[in-house]
């Protein structure tokens, strides 16, 4: 630009009848385009935007997910910054546990296969249908807030002197929340439903990996104990997740339908609509009442 300062009055005239030539090119070509060319040139001009838009945002995400990743792997207390506490778990005894935790003192992790905290006295009511599922479960993002990180994985070793856990290495590199409707639509008899195929398609896997930390916390609870009892770890449901209330409403809910059908005999009728709890504690009890009164 600097160049054009130094142009004399004379030379800057000279140039002018240029200008105005090629401007006036412009001016015929675009007033000689026809309405398709222009529009054509308009949605390519839209594509390239939206590209270039599209591009950089999943670019930036990608970017955020990688630093995040590597600050988790990397950072620990020889690093100087904050203590890692690990947690695992987001059922009644991690939940209480991460909400009360001050993340300004220390870098909170929680690694869970289940994305939401259960609020289990419901469980015999969603099983019965007089509770909805929804009612019972809570993010546990929303519980925990944005200031500790959460990952959905299963531990499945760790390492206390090198303080480092290993998570998502099932057989097949699959994570069970416990909700996991692929595993209804596997075992039910409604498997050819519409509804039933776009679920499977919900199948996914994850990598494994390692994890430090400085202080663990295992909140991972318990399985269910049948004392052995002939049968029921092969033929009876548990009542322990969302998962097992579902399938019991289906159960008893096919079980109801089975009945009614015009051609059953009584015999069966009976049979069909006969239910035994095995266990008389809280669960067992509260599960026969709601039964009974649905
Ligand atoms: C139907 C029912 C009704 C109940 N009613 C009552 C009641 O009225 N009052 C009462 O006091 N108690 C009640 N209980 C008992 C109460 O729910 C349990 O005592 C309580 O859930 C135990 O808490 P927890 O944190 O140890 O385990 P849980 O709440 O079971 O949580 C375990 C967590 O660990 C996660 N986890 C599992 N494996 C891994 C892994 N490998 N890596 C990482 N995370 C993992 C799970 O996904 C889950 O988030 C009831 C239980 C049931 C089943």
């Amino acid at each position: 630009m600097n160049g054009f300062r130094n142009l004399s009055l004379k030379q800057l005239k000279e140039f002018k009848p240029i200008i105005t030539r090629n401007l006036a090119w412009f001016n015929r070509q675009s007033n000689k385009q026809s309405f398709g060319t222009k529009l054509k040139r308009r949605l390519r001009n839209l594509l390239i935007v939206s590209v270039i838009g599209f591009g950089s945002y999943y670019g930036y995400r990608n970017y955020k997910n990688y630093k995040w990743h590597k600050e988790l792997n990397e950072s620990n207390e020889s690093t100087g910054t904050k203590p890692r506490i690990v947690v695992l778990g987001t059922g009644w005894g991690a939940v209480p546990f991460l909400k009360h935790i001050d993340s300004q003192k220390y870098e909170v992790v929680c690694v869970s296969p289940r994305n939401y905290f259960l609020m289990t006295p419901l469980l015999p009511s969603v099983s019965v249908g007089t509770v909805e599922t929804r009612t019972v479960i809570e993010a546990i993002r929303t519980l925990i807030g944005p200031r500790i990180k959460y990952v959905e994985a299963h531990c499945v070793d760790i390492d206390p002197k090198l303080k480092i856990i290993t998570c998502n290495t099932d057989e097949k590199g699959t994570v069970s929340r416990g909700d996991d409707i692929k595993t209804i639509v596997v075992q039910s008899k409604r498997e050819s439903g519409a509804s039933s195929r776009i679920i499977k398609d919900s199948a996914r896997t994850r990598p494994q990996f390692d994890m430090k930390y400085d202080i663990l916390i295992v909140a991972i609870g318990s399985s269910t104990n049948t004392f052995n009892i002939p049968g029921v770890e092969e033929h009876a449901h548990f009542l322990k997740e969302i998962l097992d209330a579902r399938r019991i409403r289906s159960a008893i809910s096919d079980a109801f339908e089975s009945a009614m059908t015009p051609t059953q005999t009584e015999e069966e009728r009976k049979r069909l609509l006969h239910f035994i709890v095995v266990g008389g504690g809280p669960t067992g009890v509260e599960f026969a009442a709601e039964t009974t009164r649905s």
